[in-house]
This record gives C-alpha cells, structure tokens and sequence, in this order.
C-alpha cells in the first residue's frame, strides 16, 4: 500500500514539497550560475586591468633600455681610434688600440658586446677580442643590422648570436668617410638583464617576433617556442638572418582562447616542452614598433576564478540559509496552521459532546422531573389515604367513645330513672326515709354523671398553658389527698419516698397533680382484691430532672398491650369501669411539661410508671 492510498493529502502535499524543493534548487543553480558568471567577468576585467598596467610598465621599460644603446652606435663610428682602424684594418696598432678602446666603452656603458666591423663585414676589433668567444674574425655581413647601416645608415636588429650563443639586440652604423662606407661599429646589448626584472608572482611577460616566436621571455623554458605555426616567408626570413642561428624552434604547448569581454586567453603549460603544469593566463599585448616586438603579459586568472568561485559559493550558501530558514519558518507557519485545524476540530468535537451531554442530562432531567411528580401523586395519594385512615380511626375512636360515654351515662341515667320512679312510689305510699335514700341514690348518679362530664372537659383541655416553677413535694400532698378515699377504700399499703432538696420542677401544679392522682389510681385499681397492695410512689432527682416513680405490686401491663395502654380510649377494666382516657391524658400533660411518661420495669413485681420532668430554672411562681 503506497502513502497516496493512505493519504492522497498527505502524498499531493509531498508532491508540492518535491516541486517546490526542486524549483528553489532551480533556482539556486541559476542564481550561482549568473553569480558566478558575473563574478567570473568581474575579477577577470580586474586581472585584466592589472596585465594592461604591467603590459605598460614593461614596454615602457624596455624601449627605455633599448632606446639607450641606440645612439651608440653613431657616437662611436665617428671616433678617432675607430674611424682609423676603419681606415687601416690591418693595422695590428690601431686594432689593438680599438680593441682597448672598445674594452673600456663596453665596460663604462654596460653593454653587451661593441664591435667594428670592415666594408666587408669581417670582425677587425670587438670588445671581448681576448675571450674565448671574441667576435674577431667572424664575417656578420649577413645581419640586418650590417646591410641596413651600410643602406640606410642605421640598422637594428635582435637575433641568438651565432658565436656567444647568447640573445642581443644589435644596433648597427656605418663609418663613414664621404659617402664611402668604411666599415659598421654594432653595439650587441644584452637583453638578459631586462628579463630578470620581470619576475613577478601572478604573470610572465613574453616578447614574440613578427612570425611569433618567443625571444624574451620570463619563463625560460618557453623562449624560442612558437605562438603559432610559422609560414614559409617568415621561415625563410629566419633562415636569411639567421636569427635564432642554431637554436631549435618549438611549438608552445598553448591553447588560445577567448574569455569573457573579449579577453584572450592562453590555456600554457608551464614548461615549454611537453608536460608540466597547464594553468590559464589572461593575455595582454602590446606591440613595440621600433623594435618590432609584440610584449605580451600573462596574467594568471587562477586567484580571479578562485575569488569568483569564493563569492558563487558564499552566494549560494548565504542564499541557501536563507532558503532553509524560509523554509523552517514556512515549516512552522504550516505546523501552526495545522494545529490550529485540529484544534478547531476538537473543539468542535467537544462542543458536539457537549451539545449531546446536554441533550441526555435534559432527557435524564425530564424523566426524573416526571419521577418527582409521580412520586409527589403518590405521596398525596398516600396522604389521601393516611387522612383516610384517620378519619376512619378518629371516626372508629369516635364510636369507641360514644358507646363508652354512652354506657357510662346511660346506665346511671337508667338507674337514675329507676331510682326517681321509686322515689315518687315511696313518697306517693309515704315512706319518706325509704325516699330520702333512693333520692340519695339519685344524687350520687348525678355526681357519677358530673365526674365523667369532669373528664371530658380535663380532655378538651387548652394546652400550652403557662408552666411554672412547681413544689414536688407539695403536688404529692395534694395528689394523696384527692385518691386518698379511693386508696383507703381498697385498702392500699402506699409509701411515700421523696429524696430531700429536690429541685422545683417546670410544670402545671393542678395538672401535675392530676398525673399523680391518675397513676394512684390506676395502681390501686391494680392491686385492688390482691393480698400484696402495696404501692410506692418515690422522687428523686437526676442531673437537671426529676424522676417521679409509681409502681404497684399488682399483675402489671402485659407485654402484648404495653404500647397500647397510653391510646386514648384504650382500657382493659370493663364498660363501666374506665374510659381509658387517664394514660392517654396524662402522657399528654407531661408532654406539655417537656418531660416524659413511660411504663417501665418496677421492682414491686407491678406496674411502674416514671414522670420525668426539667427542674425548673429561675424563680418561677407557683400559680396556674
Ligand atoms: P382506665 O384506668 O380507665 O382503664 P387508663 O388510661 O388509666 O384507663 O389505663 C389504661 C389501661 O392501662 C388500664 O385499663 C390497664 O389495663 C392498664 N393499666 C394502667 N395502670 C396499670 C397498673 N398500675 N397496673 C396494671 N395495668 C395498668
């Protein structure tokens, strides 16, 4: 699978680069190209500035030193000891006098060589007559310098001399007398001597003839070789002069060329012969027409191509730093944008998810919306149905009621009846005292009857009614007093413990009261007709209560009825006997007292109640 299946972007995006990099290497090799180019024409126009200041320099220098020497010749002829040898050439005494003479020229001037020769061109004095390669003897009559002095009056010329074998320029004049010609003083200069100054480090000078043959030279190995093939006239011309004598002419190991702004170039080994070190010179020539010269300066265009390739490369490597940091900085501008992207996505992503989020916590939100309200309708269902039942135990509790009131009143309202019927009888049959009791008996039903009314009222009573500071001790009194009769009646054993120093209590002294009386009653009711009746009613306090105990030593409350026995209505003594409302009613009162009534486990093997009450706290008065 290649990377374009995978990811035709990535792979176009690839592409793009690939171009991209190859059009900026395009670019660069242009760029070099034309640098390199213009660098090439710049450094060589530089060199050639150079060559053509030393091609200046030179030729000014050697038609200088050239120019010395030439109007020697004339000077000379025209001298005594000169012009008499020319006269006599056979005379050993003037030769031998010119011979000096000539010594002594030569050596003050610093020429080459100066010699006189006859009409015929026969050496008779030179100045190096005692070397051994005197010119004396040798017939020169085939130079040009010979024939042009004795033609024109002057001659001149360069050659290889033919019997020093050493290169000289040779001016030539003729030694007149009248319009004979005696014989030619020539003077040879040495033109070694001008050679030697051109050494430099960067170029090498070079003097070719007409036909382009190298005479001086800086570099020693090219001299004698051939700029360019010779043709026959020039070859024949050599061979007349004998100008180079027997030296071998060679062909330079040149190439010639053109360069840049039309400079010539010369592609030249080193050494003359085959080999050596082919380097490139930039030529500038400059032709010297009294000697019939072309000088030509070589300079080396190795350090001007050398500078041009330092600034091509410098170029492009600037050129490719900035390209790279072009490229970085696109690089990270793409990076950027990129990251951008995706981070626009996630975003995205992330506000989809939210949006979804938000759709399903609306949904889970609607539902539980609806959950609460189901459970509100259940809730009021169930309290609909709570009241319901309510009702239907207040309405049961009602019934309850009415049948107990109803039997509590209406059996002495029968035996009341009863009772009045026979009271009429015995008053209609006059027996009064058998009246009196019967009417006796009337009044006590009707004492009955109040006492229960007495009750209702205890029930309908008003709580939060203001509570004060209350005496135990006192209350306990009152109580034992009111049940006292009922206690006495049945007999009851009753104990009194109080703890001394008990605190006051907060509470309602009357009401209070009726809790004890209720809780007296009920135990004796208790252990009414049992052999054991005792009761015990003690108090003690218990950090900031008081604890009030009435326990009996009757059958106590079964364990099946226990959490019944403080209902209202609830009693197990039989119609007649209770309303079932004294638990219910006293629980009620010491409830409005902050305190509790509870049924606990006593120790007379009865029944045992506690009132737990707050001491009270401040001085309240004892009134209600
Ligand atoms: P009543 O005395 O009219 O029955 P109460 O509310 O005073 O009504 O008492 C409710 C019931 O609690 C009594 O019928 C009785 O069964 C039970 N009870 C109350 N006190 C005692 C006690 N000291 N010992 C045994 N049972 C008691």
């Amino acid at each position: 699978m290649t990377l374009a299946h995978r990811n035709p972007k990535a792979s176009y995006r690839l592409a793009g680069r690939l171009a991209s990099v190859g059009l900026g290497l395009a670019v660069l090799v242009t760029i070099a190209a034309l640098v390199h180019g213009q660098a090439t024409r710049a450094y060589l126009g530089e060199t050639a500035g150079r060559a053509g200041g030393t091609v200046q320099l030179a030729t000014t220098a050697l038609d200088g030193y050239l120019e010395r020497f030439e109007r020697l010749p004339p000077l000379l002829a025209d001298q005594p000891q000169i012009r008499a040898l020319a006269e006599a050439p056979d005379d050993p005494a003037l030769i031998a006098q010119a011979n000096r003479f000539l010594k002594d020229v030569t050596g003050v001037l610093g020429a080459s060589d100066i010699y006189v020769m006859d009409a015929q061109g026969l050496t008779r004095a030179a100045s190096n007559h005692d070397l051994p390669t005197s010119f004396v003897g040798g017939n020169f009559a085939f130079r040009p310098y010979f024939s042009d002095a004795v033609q024109t009056g002057a001659g001149s010329f360069y050659a290889l001399g033919t019997t020093s074998l050493k290169r000289g320029y040779y001016f030539g004049a003729p030694i007149r007398d009248g319009g004979r010609v005696l014989g030619v003083v020539a003077v040879k200069v040495d033109v070694d001597a001008v050679e030697a100054t051109w050494t430099g480090a960067e170029y090498q000078v070079v003097v070719t003839d007409p036909q382009g043959v190298v005479f001086l030279s800086s570099n020693p190995d090219w001299r004698f070789g051939r700029t360019r093939p010779l043709d026959d006239a020039g070859a024949a011309l050599l061979a007349a002069t004998r100008r180079y004598a027997d030296a071998r002419l060679f062909d330079l190991p040149l190439t010639a060329g053109a360069g840049p702004d039309g400079h010539t170039l010369w592609q030249m080994a080193d050494r003359g012969q085959a080999g050596g070190e082919r380097r490139e010179y930039l030529a500038v020539s400059a032709t010297m027409p009294d000697a019939g010269w072309t000088l030509t300066v070589l300079q080396d265009t190795a350090p001007a191509r050398a500078q041009a390739l330092t600034l091509t490369v410098g170029t492009v490597l600037a050129l490719a730093l900035v390209a790279m940091a072009a490229a970085v900085v696109l690089q990270r501008r793409a990076r950027l944008r990129d990251r951008l992207v995706l981070q626009a996505a996630a975003q995205a992503q992330l506000e989809t998810r939210v949006q979804e989020r938000t759709r399903e916590l609306a949904a889970v939100n609607e539902a539980l919306e609806a959950e609460v309200t189901e459970r509100r309708q259940a809730e009021a269902s169930l309290r609909r149905a709570q009241d319901d039942l309510v009702q239907a135990a207040k309405l049961a509790a009602l019934g309850q009621m009415s049948a107990a009131l109803g039997h509590e009143v209406n059996q002495p309202l029968g035996a009341l009846r009863n009772y009045a019927e026979n009271a009429v009888t015995l008053l209609a049959r006059d027996r009064p005292a058998e009246a009196q009791t019967a009417l006796e008996r009337i009044l006590a039903m009707a004492d009955r009857i109040g006492a229960i009314a007495r009750r209702l009222h205890t029930f309908g009573r008003r709580p939060g009614q203001r509570l004060v500071a209350v005496d135990v001790a006192d209350t306990v009194e009152a109580a034992q007093e009111i049940a006292g009769p009922r206690l006495r009646q049945i007999g009851v054993d009753l104990s009194v413990a109080l703890a001394p120093d008990l605190p006051l209590v907060r509470a309602g002294p009357v009401r209070l009261q009726q809790v004890l009386v209720n809780l007296l009653t009920n135990a004796a009711d208790a252990v009414a007709g049992q052999p054991d009746r005792r009761i015990r009613l003690s108090a003690q306090a218990q950090g900031a209560h008081v604890v009030l105990r009435v326990e009996d030593a009757g059958p106590g409350v079964p364990q099946a009825i226990a959490a019944r026995i403080f209902d209202p209505f609830f009693s197990t003594k039989g119609v007649g006997n209770g309303l079932g409302l004294g638990l219910s009613i006293s629980y009620n009162i010491v409830k409005d007292f902050d305190g509790t009534l509870a049924l606990v486990q006593g120790d007379l093997g009865g029944a045992a109640f506690e009132v737990t009450l707050c001491a009270a706290i401040g001085q309240e008065v004892a009134a209600e």
